[in-house]
Parts: C-alpha cells; sequence; structure tokens
C-alpha cells in the first residue's frame, strides 16, 4: 500500500495518537504508524527532545522585554514556553522577529511534541537511529 493511502486511512483512524506513540517508544522506524511517515515520526522525536531543552533564561530575558533570536536549537522550546505562559502567535513573532505563520506552524509543532513527550514520560531522551 501506497504511503499516501495508508496515511489517509490513518487520518479517521480513533486509535491515531496511541498508535503514534506506541510506534515511536517501540522504536518502529519502518512504515506508516499513527498517520505518520518513519521521517515525520523521526522530526517528531527530534522535536520532542529539543522541548527538554533549559530556555528558562531565554524567556525570562524575553518577559523583561530583551528582543532577540533564540540558538536555533533552542527556537521550539523558546515558542512553546511562551505559549505556556499564555503568550499569542503575534507577539512571540515580534519578539522574535519572526512573521505569525511561521509561528503558528511552530506552535504546531511543538503542540505535537509535547503530547509525544508526555506520553513517553519524563524520561525520554532516545533519539531514532540515522534514516
Ligand atoms: S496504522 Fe495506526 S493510526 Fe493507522 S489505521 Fe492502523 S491503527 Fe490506525
Amino acid at each position: 500500500m501506497a504511503a499516501h493511502d495508508a496515511k489517509s486511512i490513518c487520518r479517521t483512524c480513533p486509535a491515531r495518537t496511541p498508535c503514534l506513540v506506541v510506534s515511536i517508544a517501540r522504536g518502529e522506524w519502518e512504515g506508516i504508524w499513527g498517520g505518520h511517515t518513519p521521517g515525520e515520526r523521526r522530526a517528531l522525536v527530534r522535536d520532542a527532545v529539543a522541548l527538554r531543552h533549559d530556555v528558562r533564561a531565554t524567556v525570562q530575558a524575553l518577559e523583561h522585554g530583551t528582543r532577540f533570536p533564540p540558538r536555533p536549537g533552542d527556537f521550539l522550546a523558546v515558542v512553546h514556553e511562551l505559549t505556556i505562559l499564555g503568550w499569542g502567535s503575534e507577539r512571540i513573532g515580534h519578539v522574535l522577529g519572526l512573521d505569525p505563520d511561521t509561528v503558528v506552524r511552530a506552535r504546531a509543532r511543538a503542540g505535537a511534541a509535547a503530547a509525544v513527550l508526555a506520553a513517553m514520560g519524563p524520561g525520554y531522551r532516545s533519539e531514532p537511529a540515522a534514516a
């Protein structure tokens, strides 16, 4: 079955989220699981690991009005932390020098990664095998 066909079946599956999480937890890096290709699952795991970066100092500086771009590897965690603090996309985009659409996409990525991280538990730090 082609990836496109498999993904369209997953789209309406009620087990989509647990299926995705279990596939990552089991290290399934082939085929479509939870509506995600192996590459998409790897990206999700990388995002989940990135969310664990300690960005408190950056977030505090931004809260106090300092405007500067976070380190590239911290970008997703900073957007996620500011979102948790209740900042909207326009405000985040303003302090990070990004357009709101970029922030909206980053928030969606971070939200999906946070869901995976929550399901995996606090000790989850593993990286997937290289493609
Ligand atoms: S791979 Fe997972 S999400 Fe897709 S149809 Fe099967 S159980 Fe559902």
